[in-house]
């Protein structure tokens, strides 16, 4: 701890010295890590992949139902950060089935599970609430809602039991919602209503989780150039208009993946240990206000 004023003395508070032990310590280390929508190649999953290796997880699982890029994936983290045991998981986030077989195996192998980033997701129908079938509409809340609660219906069980045991005290399940989800999305309702779905889902449990010591919190973000920005990012490319796409957001610019990585690092790490049942937007400030037009 610095000294503390012209003295040069110490004060002695007990946790500044625990600051000043920690802060240089590798943030997930030893962690038990699950992440889901791991496939694409400039995606939130595989950017968050790499934080949670890159400080310190022991274990990390990546999981998509496209598993085309997966294997070069976990090779490239083998090779960055050779402590990592990396593990690859080709499924539907949606399929109960195969979440539980992926918490399990993590539970079998390591006898916990620290930290589960329910990060999958889809983009809605592009076009009005009316045109959309039911079938549509129950296909965008089966894969971004239904998922989220598969995820922390086997993740806490798991965490759980190993908290029981004191192999460790508690474990963080993280869910990506949207800002579309907590402002009106103009381009698509099913997939608006799916992120508010998600947000209340979050909330919800991290009350039903009470007691446990495993927290559950969303990630909002903004507009983030992804796989699933991809199409926009390349018409407004080819029309000459990209720069418009950060142009009403206060910081004037979009994102990449890991600006969102690295909070989804954070409230998988004990570092947000009293950050719990929160909806954080990552938006530049997109969502704090209307934009003023002068
Ligand atoms: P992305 O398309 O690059 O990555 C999404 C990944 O999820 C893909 O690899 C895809 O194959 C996988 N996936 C989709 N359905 C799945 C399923 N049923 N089971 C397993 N894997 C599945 O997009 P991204 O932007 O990295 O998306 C990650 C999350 O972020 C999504 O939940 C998305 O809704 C959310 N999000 C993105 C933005 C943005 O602007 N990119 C904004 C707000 C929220």
């Amino acid at each position: 701890v610095a000294p503390i004023g012209d003295q040069g003395k110490f004060e002695d508070i007990p946790i500044l010295k625990k600051i000043a032990a920690d802060s240089n310590g590798p943030r997930v280390k030893g962690k038990v890590v699950i992440v889901t929508g791991t496939n694409s190649p400039l995606g939130i999953g595989r950017a968050s992949a790499h934080q949670f290796a890159q400080n310190g997880a022991k274990a990390v699982y990546i999981c998509d139902f496209d598993d085309t890029n997966l294997e070069t994936h976990k090779r490239e983290l083998a090779v960055l950060y050779p402590n990592v045991e990396a593990h690859t998981r080709r499924f539907d986030a949606s399929d109960e089935e195969a979440v539980r077989a992926v918490v399990d195996d993590a539970v079998k192998k390591y006898g916990r599970l620290d930290i589960f980033f329910a990060n999958a997701g889809i983009v809605g129908q592009p076009k009005i609430f009316s045109e959309i079938t039911a079938d549509e509409f129950l296909h965008t809340l089966k894969i971004n809602v239904v998922s989220v609660h598969l995820a922390a219906k086997y993740a806490a069980p798991a965490m759980m039991i190993t908290s029981a045991e004191k192999k460790h005290p508690s474990g963080s399940i993280v869910v990506t919602a949207s800002v579309a989800g907590l402002r009106s999305n103009a381009g698509s309702s099913d997939y608006s209503a799916s992120k508010s779905g998600v947000i209340s889902l979050a909330q919800t449990m991290s009350y039903q989780l009470a007691g446990t010591g495993i927290r559950v919190n969303a990630i909002c973000p903004g507009v983030i150039e992804t796989g699933m920005t991809a199409p926009m990012y390349e018409a407004a490319r080819s029309r000459g208009t990209e720069k418009k796409i950060g142009q009403l957001n206060p910081l004037r610019r979009g994102a990449h993946a890991d600006e969102v990585a690295r909070v989804a690092l954070f409230l998988g790490s004990d570092e947000s240990s009293y950050v719990n049942g929160q909806a954080w937007a990552i938006d530049g400030g997109l969502s704090a206000g209307h934009p003023f037009v002068p």
